[in-house]
C-alpha cells in the first residue's frame, strides 16, 4: 500500500518520506529500522548532562522565555499589542529541575512552541545536548506535556520502555515528522501493513539457527518488549540478511563450479621448475601455500577465480611468475595486467629476472609502445611466440588477439571491472575462459572480502619474507621539522634514500600543488645542491618528465624524492629508509599504509614519519595511532571499516557495497555472518539449484532485483 494512503501522512509528507528516506510504500517504511532505542522511562539531571551525550530526556519547569528578532535584541512581551511572530528569529527557553538550568533553543514553530511552553509549567524535553558558550542547550528539542507522562508509565507496565530512534533528516524534521510522528506513523505502520508481510525464511532454516518468526521481528524491531525479544529481533534480520547476499554470492558459485567450464592444466611444466629452482630465497610458506591452491585451481578443469590478498612487499609478484609459468607449461598463454604504465614497467622489470632461468619470451605493452615495437607484439601474441606480456589498458584493445590466452593475472583490482575482465577472454581462441587470479595489495577485512568477492576463492599472504625490519612510525608536529631534518640528513650520511610525501586528495586542487612547491623549496634550501639531490615528481608534469625523475630516485642519483601520493602505486626502491608523510592527517588509514610500505624493503631499519597540525580531530588522532602502533595490513582494515562511519543519513549503514545492508554491519557481525554463509553454503551442498519444495522460498526471494547485481567484485 502507498505510504500516502497511511492515516497521518498524506501527499505532502509521503514526498517528503520517499524523497529523503526512498520510502514508498507502507512495507518500506516498516524495512526502516530505528538505529537506536532510547529508555523514556528516565530522566537526566540538568546538571549531568554533557554534550557528547546521545540522547537526553529531562523533566523541567519552564522558568523564563526570551524572543530575540532580527539584530539579536530581545523582543519585550508587550501584553497590549499581539506579539508579531515573523519578526522572531529566535527564542530562548529558560528550563530548571532543580539540579541546575538550561537553554532550550527555537529557531523554528516558535509560534506553536510559544504558545505551548508556558512559564511555571513542567514538561518533558527530549534531544540532543550540545556545547554552546560553554553552558549546555538543546537546538529544538521535542516536548511532551508531563502527563503524557502517564502514558509512558503506562507502557512500561506492558515492558515497552524503549523507544526507537529513526534515520532522520533537517527537512524531514522541518516537515514534521520528528522522533515521535515517526513513532506513531509505525505503530500505524505495524497494524495496518504486518499481516500483509510474508515470512521469508523457510520453517527449518528458523529451526535450525533459533531464528524467531518475522513478524514477531518485525515488532520487536519498532516496540521492543524487552531487552532479550529486542536482541532476538536483531538476530533474526542481521541473519536473514547477510543469509541471502550469501546465497546468492555462493549460488553463482556453486553454478560456475557445476558448469566445469575450465582449462585443464594438469602439469607443473619445465619452466616452472627451472625457475623454481633458480630462485635466490626459499619461498615463504604463505607463499608456497597460495601457489598450491592456485595450482590446484587450475588443475581441476573449472576456471580459476581467485582473489589474491598481501600485505605489501609480501611477494605476489613471485607468486604472479610462478603461476603465469604453470600456464606456460601447459602451452598457453599468460598476461599480467597492471593499473599503470608506471606499475606495468615495473613488473615487467622485476620479472625478467625470474623469467631468464625458464626461457620463456615476454613483452611488455603499454599505451606508449611504438608502432614498431607494437607490431611485433600484436603478430607475438597472435602466432603464440610471446609467452607473457604486461601491460596495462593497452592489452584490452581490439587488435590485441592472443592464440591461446589461458591465464590473466590482475594487478590492483579496484580498477578493473568484471566487464573489463571479461573482455579478455573473448580476445582468445583457447576454447574456455582463461582462469583469472586477480591481486590486490589493500587488505581487506575478511567479512568484506567474504561479500564483495563472495563469488570469488580468496588465498591470503599472510607472512612477510624473513629478514625484514619493522617499519618504525612516528607522529610529529611542525616544532619537530628542525629534528627531522637532521635526522634525514643522519640517513642521506648513511647512504639511504628519503620519501616526502604531499596529499594530492584532488588533482585539481591548487592549494595541494602549492604546499608541495613550497616543501620542495624548502626541502632544497635546508638540503642544498650538490651536497644533497632532491627530485620532485606531481601529477601535472609530462609523462617523460615523471619518469626521468622517478628514475633518477630509483638508480639512486637523487637522495630526495618529494612527490604527490601518485608514488602510492609504483616504485619499488630498496635503498630508501624514511617515508616522510606531510599533512598525514588528510590521508586514510589504507592510504597511509601503502605508502608506509614503500621503505622497509631493503635490509636497513626504516622510518616512517607522519608530519600533522597541532590540532587533530579524534578520528585523525586515532588513524595516527593507530598507524604507530601496528604495521599489520589486516588490523589496520579492519579498523578502517569501523571508523567510517555512518553517510549524510543519521543512522545509515556504510555505503560502497554492491548490495547495501539494511540492518547487518560487517564491521560489528563477524559472528552472524560466519553462520548466515555456514548456513548458505549447507543448503546449497544439499540442494545446489534450490529446486527441492522445502527450498521454495529461498528461490522466491533470490529472484528480487536487489540480487540480480553481477558485478560484485567490482570496488569503485
Ligand atoms: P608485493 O607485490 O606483494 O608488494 P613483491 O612481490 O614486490 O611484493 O616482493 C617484495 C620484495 O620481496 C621483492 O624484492 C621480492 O623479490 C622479495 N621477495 C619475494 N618473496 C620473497 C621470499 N620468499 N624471500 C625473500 N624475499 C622475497
Ligand atoms: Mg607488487
Amino acid at each position: 500500500m502507498e505510504i500516502q494512503f497511511l492515516p497521518g501522512v498524506g501527499p505532502k509528507r509521503a514526498q517528503l518520506l520517499a524523497k529523503e528516506l526512498d520510502i514508498k510504500t507502507i512495507g518500506d517504511l516498516i524495512r526502516l529500522y530505528p538505529f537506536r532505542y532510547i529508555d523514556k522511562s528516565s530522566f537526566v539531571r540538568i546538571c549531568d548532562a554533557r554534550p557528547d551525550m546521545a540522547y537526553i530526556q529531562i523533566k523541567a519547569r519552564v522558568r523564563r522565555i526570551d524572543l530575540y528578532g532580527n539584530n539579536s535584541s530581545t523582543m519585550s512581551e508587550d501584553p497590549s499589542s499581539p506579539l508579531k511572530y515573523n519578526m522572531v528569529r529566535r527564542m530562548s527557553v529558560w528550563v530548571e529541575d532543580g539540579s541546575g538550568d538550561m537553554e532550550m533553543v527555537f529557531f523554528k514553530g516558535i509560534k506553536w512552541m510559544h504558545e505551548k511552553l508556558k512559564p511555571g509549567v513542567t514538561f518533558i524535553f527530549f534531544g540532543k545536548p550540545s556545547a554552546f558558550n560553554g553552558k549546555i542547550n538543546i537546538v529544538h528539542p521535542e516536548v511532551d506535556a508531563v502527563d503524557s507522562e502517564k502514558m509512558a508509565k503506562a507502557a512500561a507496565a506492558t515492558g515497552a520502555t524503549m523507544t526507537g530512534v529513526y534515520p532522520s533528516t533537517e527537512k524531514l524534521k522541518n516537515g514534521g515528522i520528528t522522533g515521535k510522528v515517526m513513532n506513531r506513523l509505525m505503530e500505524t505502520a505495524l497494524n495496518k501493513g504486518l499481516h500483509e508481510i510474508e515470512e521469508s525464511l523457510p520453517e527449518y532454516i528458523m529451526r535450525q539457527c533459533g531464528l524467531v518468526p518475522l513478524h514477531f521481528a518485525l515488532r520487536n524491531i519498532h516496540f521492543p518488549s524487552d531487552a532479550v525479544s529486542l536482541e532476538k529481533a536483531r538476530y533474526r534480520l542481521k541473519f536473514e540478511e547477510l543469509f541471502y547476499l550469501q546465497l546468492s554470492l555462493l549460488k553463482q558459485k556453486y553454478v560456475r563450479s557445476r558448469e566445469e567450464n575450465g582449462i585443464a592444466m594438469p602439469r607443473v611444466g619445465e619452466a616452472f621448475n627451472k625457475c623454481y629452482e633458480a630462485l635466490p630465497f626459499p619461498l615463504t610458506g604463505a607463499q608456497k601455500r597460495v601457489i598450491t591452491e592456485i595450482r590446484n585451481d587450475m588443475k581441476s578443469g573449472r576456471q580459476m577465480n581467485r582473489l589474491l590478498q598481501g600485505d605489501v612487499g609480501s611477494g605476489k609478484t613471485m607468486v604472479a611468475v610462478l603461476t603465469a609459468l604453470i600456464a606456460i607449461g601447459n602451452g598457453y598463454q599468460a598476461c599480467i595486467m597492471a593499473p599503470t604504465e608506471v606499475l606495468a614497467q615495473q613488473h615487467f622489470k622485476n620479472i625478467q629476472k625470474f623469467l631468464e632461468p625458464a626461457g620463456v619470451r615476454s613483452a611488455l605493452l603499454t599505451g606508449s609502445s611504438k608502432t614498431k615495437e607494437r607490431r611485433e607484439i600484436h603478430q607475438g601474441l597472435e602466432d603464440g611466440s610471446i609467452g607473457i606480456i604486461v601491460g596495462t589498458h593497452a592489452l584490452l584493445e581490439d587488435n590485441v588477439v592472443f592464440r591461446n590466452l589461458g591465464l590473466a593475472i590482475i594487478d590492483e583490482q579496484h580498477r578493473f571491472g568484471v566487464e573489463q575482465r571479461s573482455r579478455l577472454w573473448r580476445k582468445s581462441s583457447a576454447g574456455a575462459p582463461p582462469h583469472v587470479l586477480v591481486m590486490t595489495a589493500t587488505p581487506i577485512p575478511r567479512t568484506l572480502a567474504m561479500t564483495l568477492y563472495g563469488d570469488l576463492d580468496v588465498s591470503v599472504i599472510d607472512e612477510l619474507p624473513p629478514g625484514r625490519k619493522p617499519v618504525q612510525t612516528i607522529h610529529a608536529t611542525e616544532g619537530k621539522r628542525p629534528a627531522l631534518y637532521r635526522f634525514m640528513k643522519e640517513q642521506i650520511g648513511l647512504g639511504r634514500q628519503v620519501f616526502v610525501v604531499y596529499p594530492l586528495i584532488n588533482e585539481t586542487e591548487k592549494l595541494d600543488y602549492q604546499s608541495l612547491e613550497a616543501g620542495a623549496e624548502d626541502i632544497m634550501n635546508k638540503f642544498p645542491f650538490p651536497d644533497y639531490k632532491t627530485a620532485v615528481v606531481h601529477g601535472k608534469q609530462l609523462n617523460d618528465v615523471k619518469q626521468f625523475n622517478m628514475d633518477a630516485f630509483a638508480a639512486g642519483r637523487a637522495d630526495i624524492l618529494v612527490a604527490t601520493s601518485v608514488i602510492e602505486v609504483g616504485v619499488d626502491v630498496p635503498n630508501a629508509s624514511v617515508m616522510v608523510i606531510e599533512s598525514a592527517e588528510r590521508f586514510g588509514l589504507s592510504q597511509l599504509h601503502q605508502l608506509r610500505g614503500r621503505v622497509g624493503r631493503g635490509s636497513e631499519k626504516s622510518y616512517c614519519v607522519l608530519m600533522t597540525g597541532q590540532k587533530l580531530s579524534k578520528e585523525s588522532r586515532h588513524r595516527i595511532e593507530l598507524m604507530c602502533a601496528t604495521e599489520n595490513g589486516f588490523e589496520l582494515a579492519e579498523e578502517d571499516m569501523k571508523m567510517r562511519g555512518p553517510g549524510d543519513l543519521e543512522g545509515t549503514q556504510q555505503s560502497g557495497l554492491p548490495i547495501s545492508l539494511n540492518i547487518a554491519s560487517l564491521a560489528r557481525d563477524g559472528l552472524i555472518l560466519n553462520a548466515a554463509r555456514d548456513t548458505a553454503d549447507a543448503v546449497l551442498k544439499a540442494d545446489p539449484t534450490l529446486h527441492e519444495d522445502r527450498n521454495q522460498l529461498l528461490r522466491k526471494e533470490l529472484r528480487k532485483d536487489k540480487y540480480q547485481i553481477k558485478d560484485y567484485s567490482k570496488i569503485s
